[in-house]
């Protein structure tokens, strides 16, 4: 059976995708493997060239090819905001409504006692360091609007609120329960705007 070793190996991986079941990953490998042959090795060499070239920005922790991300390094962004969210896809989020000038801190994940996730998966005390900077006027919550977000806000809030610093929310326009990557853009805009 060592013919079908390869096959195997491949549904685990793509199994191991968030919302991919066993059927699904089926589907998928079979799809490559009988019908696109040339996609596959695309997908393949895009894998693994993104996992040796895409590393953290040593400030906000998200996604870059270089030290510092682009955001950061652009000296028109505000440097007296800060906008905390869970992903890079939440970043996009808010970045696409083309509103909001400041910096961000990227969490890459949110506190979820019953996962193992504590405060040092999502970089807290890095996040502490970040707001210890004499220009920064504001820190903008941004996390989803789920539990675990609510909770991951909750507890930032409390620790920067006791270091002096003003802490802001994103307003309530944004549903109760929603991951802001799925949110419209105006929405988001007006949460933004009406933050407090
Ligand atoms: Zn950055």
């Amino acid at each position: 059976m060592a013919d079908t070793h390869a096959l195997a190996a491949l549904v685990q991986a793509l199994k191991g995708l968030p919302g991919v079941g066993i059927k699904s990953a089926q589907r998928m490998a079979f799809h490559l493997l009988q019908h696109d042959r040339q996609a596959a090795t695309t997908l393949a060499q895009a894998l693994s060239h993104a996992v040796a070239a895409v590393r953290h920005c040593s400030q906000c922790h998200t996604f870059t090819e270089h030290d510092i991300c682009d955001t950061c390094a652009d000296p028109q962004r505000d440097r007296g905001q800060l906008c905390v969210v869970e992903t890079p896809a939440d970043q996009s989020a808010i970045e696409r409504t083309g509103t909001y000038r400041g910096l961000y801190f990227v969490l890459m994940g949110k506190l979820s006692p019953l996962d193992g996730i504590g405060p040092n998966d999502i970089g807290l005390a890095r996040l502490r360091e970040r707001c210890s900077g004499p220009d920064l006027r504001e820190v903008i919550l941004a996390t989803n609007f789920t539990a675990e977000g609510e909770a991951t806000a909750h507890v930032i809030a409390e620790m920067l609120k006791a270091r002096g610093l003003k802490v802001t929310r994103l307003a309530r326009g944004v549903p109760a329960g929603s991951e802001l990557e799925y949110v419209d853009l105006g929405t988001i805009a007006h949460a933004l705007v009406d933050r407090r």
